[in-house]
């Protein structure tokens, strides 16, 4: 499966401009995570790729056919999650999931909410009412829909909120298992989430695309621009720079910061893949 996006533009009638000339490929197998502040475009771009919206120009293209066209392959395809998903509230978890199934056009529906349930962890409660689950539980109910059928085209938009840390764990095991010969596209501002198994990062602001490429590569681009430096020593006066974090040592207080030209009394240090994505942030935002 290919998906290809040429020279997308989203403005809202309101006269927002969601999107401005986002272009990329996808093929399978290929894990993705996209990244971006709130309000950097996410949500629209995932809407724009389930037909969920048109593009005010531009194209989307799944295996070379314009998507318009080839509706009925994308559904048949896709398994999403949106941001806000609505559950059935008077429905038992099994209940929803046959219903999804049937939407689905799913035929061997049992075994298939089985599997998705299990991989969700979602066994004790399959008979329970929706009301009556926690924001995680229901953040689960979401993920296992959207892997019924396993399609070959998983999108999630902002997957792990509501999720506590354990379960985050979980379901970026999940994932990766999930993943193999599929294209995943996962939304998210939380870094830990896409570090471990994303091989692909796509970086969003303010519409438009600032980096698409591997960890690693994002990585060195902030290289020489992260560093630390002990607060007792040198004074916390203006002098550019972004801190990112405090933390308490024996010789006192040592700040990391982000800096385009680290100032003399701070040392470089090697940049994290969260120093990296914060530096790419606030230098497109520096350079609109
Ligand atoms: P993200 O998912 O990265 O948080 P969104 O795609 O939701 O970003 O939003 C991008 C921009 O478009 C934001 O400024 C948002 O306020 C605006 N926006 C989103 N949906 C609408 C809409 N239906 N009408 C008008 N503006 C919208």
């Amino acid at each position: 499966m290919k998906i290809s996006v040429q020279n997308l533009n989203m403005t809202y009638p309101t006269g927002k401009k969601a999107l401005q000339d986002v272009s990329l490929e996808m093929q399978s197998p290929n894990f993705i995570g996209l990244l971006g502040p709130n309000g950097a475009g996410k949500s629209t771009l995932m809407k724009l790729l389930v037909a969920g919206l048109l593009p005010t120009t531009g194209e989307i293209q799944l295996d070379d056919v314009p998507l318009i066209k080839n509706e009925k392959k994308l559904k048949a395809a896709l398994g999403y999650l949106p941001q806000n998903f609505g559950l059935y509230d008077e429905l038992t978890v099994w209940q929803f999931l046959d219903y999804m199934s049937a939407l689905k056009g799913i035929k061997e529906s049992k075994s298939e909410i089985e599997r998705v349930i299990g991989e969700t962890n979602l066994i004790e409660k399959r008979k329970a009412r929706i009301s009556t689950l926690s924001g995680g539980q229901r953040q689960r109910v979401g993920i296992a829909q959207a892997l019924l059928g396993s399609p070959q085209f998983l999108i999630f938009d902002e997957p792990t909120v509501g999720l506590d840390p354990e379960e985050r764990i979980n379901f970026r095991n999940l994932f990766s298992k999930n993943a193999q010969d599929k294209i995943v596209l996962l939304s998210t501002h939380i870094i830990e989430d896409v570090q471990s198994v994303c091989n692909r990062l796509i970086v969003m602001n303010h519409g438009r695309i600032l980096f698409d490429g591997r960890s690693e590569e994002l990585i060195r681009l902030a290289y020489g621009h992260v560093g630390v430096y002990n607060e007792e020593v040198q004074e916390n006066e203006e002098h550019g720079f972004k801190v990112t974090a405090r933390m308490n040592t024996a010789n006192g207080i040592s700040c990391r910061i982000i800096a385009e030209v680290l100032p003399d009394f701070v040392h470089p240090t090697e940049p994290t893949l969260e120093d990296a994505y914060i530096y790419l942030i606030e230098k497109g935002w520096k350079g609109q």
